[in-house]
């Protein structure tokens, strides 16, 4: 067993109750209480289940949209093409991420959940779906109000045209938005014995008005819970925050009362010395989307030096469309890899720990040990077979974890107690019938995805002059100036 990287128990026991891990012992020293479910362990390494810390569900039906684009022009195509979703539309791509994900051994999500337009409707139907097959999941509806892009282009008299967004990405009034969190809150956080969790996911500081970051800031923190917001992906969101703070996006944010230990933090891409300060002084954390930052050309983020300062880093897969699978140990394997041109390395541990321990962080603040195989911590572990592909050839456990295994050797996985893959087949929903329901979504929206609207391409070429005129493309200074 590997309790968490570095400790590695053999011939032991891990008892499980309501939930958490119980007791570990040696091997037969406690007999299993009468009516225990047992499963034989012989041959299987047991490790905590890892966590996708990032993921926006709607795109699992939108793989391989938009490839060889920049973020903004690629979400400009997303979101002209995409169309409209219904409260089952989000229970199918929900349910479609959840089972990919627990067949591969990732035991929790963190859903960013964007909808068109934001709704409960949306945020039930996903909820229903991590209820149903039983993933831990930390629900994010993510709450837009405003561009800021446009200023920024109004300030070097640049015209970007009417369509900074698609009509289908509707802002609602900062009020609307904080009421549809704490009724989310009301409705949802806690359910399923805790499994399931609301969190306030404002989609960015340069898409969000002060009052929105604030006050979700706020419920957040009134409610015990996180706070998910992306940070500072590309170039281009670096000089909008700029221009509108006078300051670093990161300085605002602290300043909005936004970090902390239960804010995360995904991409950080485009941040400097003072703001690695900021995040590891407030103990928020970071999430690493090597995949989705390496398809939209955003740069890296500078993971080598928040673990030198001690910052806390978690990896997520980002959405379908910009990673295009939910396979968090392909994650694992690139973040143990793209630094390595640099002084800091991750190592194949780091990467894991990544993946457990901190990866929890996000989903419950506070000192809990979970992401462990320890006493006391929650019961999601995954059994691997080591006479599989990805472990058969190992030598060194946990960079073999990171850089060999693929999801290929999961055999079971227990999530909150509960068997939800056994022998490599889900107990909970039927796999092949949510595939089936995910392409029929796929073909449903093929025609508009393969010919957006003239709008979209016109918003999209005014973007791509846009960020060309800022100096540098992201692209071409990321490759010059983020080698780290
Ligand atoms: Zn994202």
């Amino acid at each position: 067993m590997l309790a968490q990287p570095g400790q590695r128990l053999t011939a032991v026991d891990i008892e499980i109750a309501d939930g958490a891990i119980r007791r570990i012992s040696s091997a037969g020293e406690n007999p299993a209480p009468q009516g225990a479910e047992e499963i034989d362990g012989a041959g299987l390494l047991a490790m905590p289940g890892l966590v996708n810390a990032h993921s926006h569900s709607p795109e699992n039906c939108l793989r391989g949209v938009g490839e060889g684009l920049l973020l903004e022009p690629w979400l400009l195509r997303m979101f002209g093409s995409s169309g409209l979703y219904t409260a089952e539309d989000h229970y199918v791509n929900a349910m479609a991420g959840a089972v990919e994900m627990l067949l591969l051994g990732v035991t929790t999500v963190v859903d960013h959940l964007w909808m068109t337009p934001p709704s409960l409707d949306g945020v039930a139907g996903a909820v229903r779906a991590y209820e149903e097959v039983g993933i831990r999941a930390g629900v994010a509806p993510l709450m837009n109000d405003c561009d800021f892009t446009g200023e920024l282009a109004d300030a070097i008299e640049f015209d970007l045209g009417p369509a900074l967004m698609s009509e289908q990405v509707r802002f609602l009034e900062p009020d609307d938005l904080l009421a549809q969190f704490e009724e989310a809150v009301s409705r949802w956080h806690g359910s399923s014995d805790g499994r399931i969790r609301i969190l306030a996911g404002p989609g960015g500081v340069q898409w969000c008005s002060d009052e929105l970051l604030g006050g979700l800031a706020d419920a957040a923190r009134n409610h015990g819970t996180g706070l998910h917001i992306h940070l500072l992906e590309t170039f281009l969101q670096k000089a909008v925050c700029e221009k509108r703070f006078g300051r670093s996006g990161v300085a605002a944010l602290e300043d909005l009362g936004v970090l902390g230990p239960n804010c995360s933090l995904p991409h950080s891409v485009w941040i400097e010395e003072e703001d690695i300060d900021r995040i590891v002084a407030t103990d928020s954390i970071v999430v690493h989307n090597p995949a989705a930052n390496l398809r939209l050309g955003s740069g890296r983020c500078p993971v080598g030096r928040l673990h030198e300062r001690g910052g806390r880093v978690a990896v997520g897969t980002d959405g379908s469309a910009s990673s295009d699978n939910q396979n968090l140990w392909e994650m694992v394997k690139l973040a143990a890899l793209i630094h390595n041109d640099g002084p800091r390395w991750v190592s194949g541990a780091d990467a894991i720990t990544m993946a457990t321990t901190a990866g929890h962080g996000v989903l419950a603040p506070g000192d809990r040990p979970d992401g462990r195989i320890v006493e006391g911590a929650v019961a999601d572990l995954i059994l691997l077979d080591q006479s599989a592909d990805g472990l058969a050839g190992v030598q060194m456990l946990e960079a073999g974890l990171a850089l060999s295994e693929s999801g290929r050797s999961v055999r079971h996985v227990i999530v909150d107690g509960r068997v939800v893959v056994r022998d490599g087949r889900l107990t909970t929903v039927d796999a092949d019938a949510v595939r089936s329901a995910l392409r029929e979504q796929v073909e449903r929206r093929r025609r508009d995805v393969e010919a957006p609207p003239a709008s979209t391409g016109d918003a999209m070429s005014r973007m791509n002059t846009f960020i060309r005129s800022l100096g540098e493309s992201a692209a071409t200074v990321s490759s010059q100036d983020r080698r780290r």
